[in-house]
């Protein structure tokens, strides 16, 4: 087959309108591996440049971002239908955010000193380097084009490494972006390469490639699928997939904030958030006042193109997805779930589902069993705390989750209670834009971490460096005499004194031991 026959193209379009952006042509299998090469190549002398010279290059991307900011929001809008200041939020500022928090954190987590306080070691230096991974495959998703690549893409290349990226299918032109302005930023040639084209066929190329390790964000299906065939070839993963966000709406909960805060989480990107307000729980106490005004509340978004002004909730990413959401809320109606707001696809042009809000719910449901990626509320109550923390949990996902209360300290006492990589008190899932918090999940929403501290380790191997000085100056207090050869007649005692010594229980003790270890520190001559 011909070289032309090979190639497929992947087509941008707008969900709410379904204009065609462009058709993109997708890089061959071959040409996956051809980049995986040269970004080896050109990762060995990036590796080599000082943190300083890296962080340089993320400041000035920074700078283009931040001038080139609607244009790149205008493209995220214009493949996924979000509203375009929606797009500059939660898009934009968690890279943006990235590039301030790496600036801040990152040349000491590259290189850390540690304090030996054991006075045997008194004399050595500790440190810890962290060195770069090599070439990190990356496979993302479409509902944040931008934020999620662009982030894990800034952190891997702060860490030393090259990174090939496919993006996903949907949102390719958003995905060419990154790469368009990291390299007008300065970044040098080779060192990013992203690969447009389809998941079974680009994506597997890159899964098969000869990659150092993959960051995968996506669906549990996709997800398992790439972590079965990376652990057979020993290739690291980290796995960012799926979520079904509970938040608890305690008695106490400012019940207009928590409203606001639910319908916001759930509702911004069209309900196609991982870590989105999947389910809510308010107390008995407050449930109809709660259910009340989150209806209200659901009532008035205003959905529309996101690329026009005045839109709160855009389309979902396409008919497929609408179907998804339709059947997931036609069976738990037929379960008995009572549609309180939506509950219908929109009677009008691209990929709009009416943004809904369902009572009556149980656990047994498709729109609590499943992960639920369109905006589609589910409403329950509970009787305490006890009950709540039972709910939040009955779940496959761990991935983030919130509480509701006016009282923080009993917020944590709840948040400790729930199984989720993050859990936030009066809000939900915000921090990805918070570079100094770390993201991930528990349970069956992945494992690794992106973001913060972690998430720089994450892409790093960690290697620990012990100095020492050649000569035993002054000769007396080398602490290597006390364990190197000869072993002397009393060498069990002496030894057991200086355990006594150094880690015992009472100073009067500690203080008898002493004399013999310190006979033995000065005294000793070694092989
Ligand atoms: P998806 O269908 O799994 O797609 C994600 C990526 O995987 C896309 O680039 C896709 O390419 C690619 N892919 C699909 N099949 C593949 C294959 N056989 N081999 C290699 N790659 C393949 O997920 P999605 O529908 O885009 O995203 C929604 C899911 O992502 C939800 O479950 C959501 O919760 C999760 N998510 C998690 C996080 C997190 O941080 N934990 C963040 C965002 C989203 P194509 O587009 O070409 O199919
Ligand atoms: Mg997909």
């Amino acid at each position: 087959m011909s070289e032309s026959e090979e190639r497929e193209t992947v087509k941008s379009f707008n969900p709410a309108s379904g204009d065609v952006n462009d058709e993109i042509e997708a890089a061959t299998p071959a040409e996956v591996d051809e980049a995986v090469e040269a970004a080896r190549e050109a990762q060995k002398s990036w590796a080599s440049r000082s943190v300083e010279e890296r962080l340089h290059v993320l400041d000035v991307f920074q700078d283009h971002l931040i001038r080139r900011r609607e244009e790149v929001a205008r493209t995220i809008a214009s493949e996924t239908g979000k509203p375009v200041g929606e797009g500059l939020v939660t898009d934009l500022i968690p890279v943006i955010d990235a590039v301030r928090f790496l600036k801040k954190r990152g040349p000491e987590v590259m290189e850390t000193r540690l304090d030996l306080d054991n006075i045997m070691v008194m004399d050595r230096k500790s440190k810890i380097v962290r060195e770069p991974l090599g070439v990190l495959g990356m496979i993302t998703p479409w509902n944040y084009p931008f934020g999620i690549p662009g982030s894990q893409v800034i952190y891997a290349l702060l860490a030393g490494n090259a990174v090939v990226l496919k993006p996903a299918r949907e949102t390719t032109l958003t995905g060419l972006k990154i790469e368009e302005i990291l390299v007008d930023a300065g970044l040098p040639e080779d060192l990013l390469h992203v690969v447009p084209g389809g998941g079974s066929t680009v994506g597997q190329a890159l899964i098969e490639s000869d990659i150092d390790q993959m960051t995968f964000t996506g669906s549990n299906e996709v997800g398992e699928m790439i972590q079965e065939q990376c652990a057979e070839r020993g290739v690291p993963t980290t796995m960012e997939l799926g979520g079904s966000d509970p938040a608890v709406v305690l008695d106490d909960a400012n019940l207009d904030n928590a409203t606001s805060g639910i319908v916001w989480s759930r509702f911004m990107n069209c309900g196609q958030t991982c870590a989105a307000a999947k389910r809510a729980y308010a107390h008995d106490s407050v449930f109809d006042e709660f259910r009340d005004e989150v209806v209200r509340k659901v009532e008035n978004l205003r959905v529309g193109n996101g690329a026009e002004e005045n839109v709160d909730m855009g389309p979902l990413i396409d008919d497929g997805a609408v179907e998804e959401i339709e059947r997931q809320v036609e069976e738990s109606v037929e379960m008995g779930a009572e549609v309180l707001a939506g509950g219908e696809r929109l009677d009008r042009e691209g990929s709009f589902y009416a943004p809904t809000v369902l009572g009556n719910v149980t656990h047994d449901m498709p729109v609590i069993r499943e992960e639920t990626f369109g905006p589609v509320l589910p409403l329950m109550s509970f009787e305490n705390e006890d009950e709540a923390v039972k709910k939040a949990n009955d779940t496959r996902f761990g991935l983030t989750a919130s509480v509701w209360t006016r009282d923080t300290d009993r917020g944590e006492r709840v948040a400790r209670r729930i199984e989720a990589g993050t859990v936030v008190i009066n809000d939900h899932g915000y921090t990805y834009g918070i570079n100094e918090t770390p993201w991930g999940g528990f349970k069956d929403s992945g494992h690794g971490r992106t973001h913060g501290v972690w998430g720089i380790e994450e892409v790093t191997r960690m290697k620990h460096i012990n100095k020492g000085s050649a000569d035993t100056v002054p000769r007396s207090l080398r602490p290597e005499t006390t364990w190197w050869f000869p072993y002397s007649d009393d060498y069990l005692e002496t030894m057991g004194d200086g355990i006594e010594f150094l880690y015992g229980n009472g100073v009067v003790r500690r203080a008898t031991k002493a004399p013999k270890m310190l006979k033995e520190l000065i005294g000793r001559d070694k092989l």
